[in-house]
């Protein structure tokens, strides 16, 4: 059966889940848009709190990268925990 793209008129219902359908002309899935915003929102929070929690640590003189108290540690040297450059 040769793919074929093919625009639905208002008659069809809204879906929000995922579909497959096949009639004997053509087959056709179902893409919810959800899906779309849940796969670019996840990987979205996740780096923005890595780097909120990151400038949080790096403000209040802890290691960006792994936390540790850099309180006792010179300036300019490299975290002692994980090698992270201050
Ligand atoms: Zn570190």
């Amino acid at each position: 059966m040769p793919l074929k793209w093919k625009w639905f008129n208002n008659s069809e219902p809204f879906r929000w889940t995922f579909g497959y359908s096949e009639v004997p002309e053509f087959a056709y899935f179902y893409l919810p848009l959800w899906a779309f915003v849940a796969a670019t929102l996840v990987p979205t929070a996740l780096a923005w709190r890595s780097d909120t929690l990151a400038t949080r640590r790096a403000h209040i003189g802890f290691c960006a990268k792994c936390g540790y108290n850099l309180s006792a540690t010179a300036a300019g040297v490299p975290c002692p925990e994980c090698g992270a450059k201050v």
